[in-house]
């Protein structure tokens, strides 16, 4: 009887294995589209001053809006791009939609930075700050709008280029993040000769962080950490008021989670950051 069972676990898994395979392979053949026709927007999450609530910018999270299987999440799509030959296509075209998006706002008599999401293949572009200061020079935006957060993915990529491609970045004024800190290897030696201006706390450490000491250690010492490089700690995926209580008690004064606001449509934000309202909303 066990024995059936465990058999029949294991087939409903690998059937559940071939359908993502299928997916995959589909969404694979239909990349084409997404970048041609404009399928990939952006949503937006607040990043907030822990104390007052006050928005001090946005993130630019990318969403596949799919023609037949819906809006789908970066997990379904980023590494089939970077797998595929358009990668560093994508990366100027998540450059070109931020920087957009900064031009409509200002029509509105915003400036809200906005930070971007790059990976090390993004990076390989050897034109790619090219590419953005003028875009940023062409709608007369300031470089101090658009950030980027550096996600590590797992690669094999030079680290010194890619350092070297982001100091050139941070020269001409645009803020650097390390994205995810805590989760990858490289990222004490980015800090340091760098000068980023922003560690984001990695979520894992977050949750439960209200009940888990070895957390609250771990964070504490990303706090130190950040205070002697002289940048602002920024903890990611904050869901409940006892994580912000606990985050701002350790020192940490700025973060991003649930608990102040999802991501959102441009509209949406818009209207958000119009308004001038602290987070969360009552
Ligand atoms: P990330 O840059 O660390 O973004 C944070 C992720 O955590 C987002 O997931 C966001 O929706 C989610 N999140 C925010 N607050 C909370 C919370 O309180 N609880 C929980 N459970 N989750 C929260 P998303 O949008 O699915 O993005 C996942 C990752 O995909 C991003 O992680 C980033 O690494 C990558 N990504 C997103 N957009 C782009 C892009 O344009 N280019 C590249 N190369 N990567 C991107
Ligand atoms: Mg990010
Ligand atoms: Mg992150
Ligand atoms: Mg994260």
């Amino acid at each position: 009887y066990e024995a059936k069972q465990k058999r029949s676990g294991w087939s409903i898994f690998s059937e559940r294995n071939t359908q993502l395979g299928h997916q995959r392979l589909r969404l694979r053949a239909d990349l084409e589209g997404a970048l041609s026709e404009w399928q990939i927007k952006f949503h937006y999450q607040p990043k907030v001053e822990l104390n007052s609530g006050n928005v001090i910018g946005v993130e630019a999270l990318a969403r596949w809006y799919h023609p037949t299987d819906g809006i789908l999440a970066p997990v379904h799509f980023i590494d089939l791009i970077e797998q595929s030959g358009r990668v560093q296509e994508f990366g100027r075209y998540v450059i070109q939609s931020a920087i957009q998006q900064l031009a409509l706002w200002k029509t509105q008599g915003l400036s809200t930075p906005i930070a971007i999401n790059l990976s090390p293949y993004n990076l390989l572009d050897p034109d790619l700050l090219d590419f953005t200061l003028a875009l940023l020079k062409q709608h007369s935006i300031g470089t101090k709008q658009l950030e980027i957060e550096l996600i590590e993915s797992s690669t094999s990529i030079n680290i010194d280029y890619i350092a070297s491609r982001l100091g050139d970045f941070k020269r001409a004024g645009i803020a650097l993040a390390i994205d995810d800190f805590g989760t990858g290897m490289s990222s004490l030696s980015y800090i340091s000769n760098l000068n980023v201006n922003d560690i984001k706390i990695d979520r894992s450490f977050i949750s439960d962080i209200e009940k888990d000491l070895k957390k609250q250690a771990i964070v504490s010492a990303a706090i130190t950490l950040a205070t002697s490089f002289d940048c602002n700690a920024i903890a990611e995926g904050i869901e409940t008021k006892a994580q912000s209580d606990i985050l701002i008690k350790m020192g940490c004064l700025y973060g991003q989670g649930y608990y102040f606001a999802k991501p959102m449509r441009a509209d949406e934000v818009e209207a958000l950051l119009l308004s001038n309202t602290s987070l969360p909303l009552a």
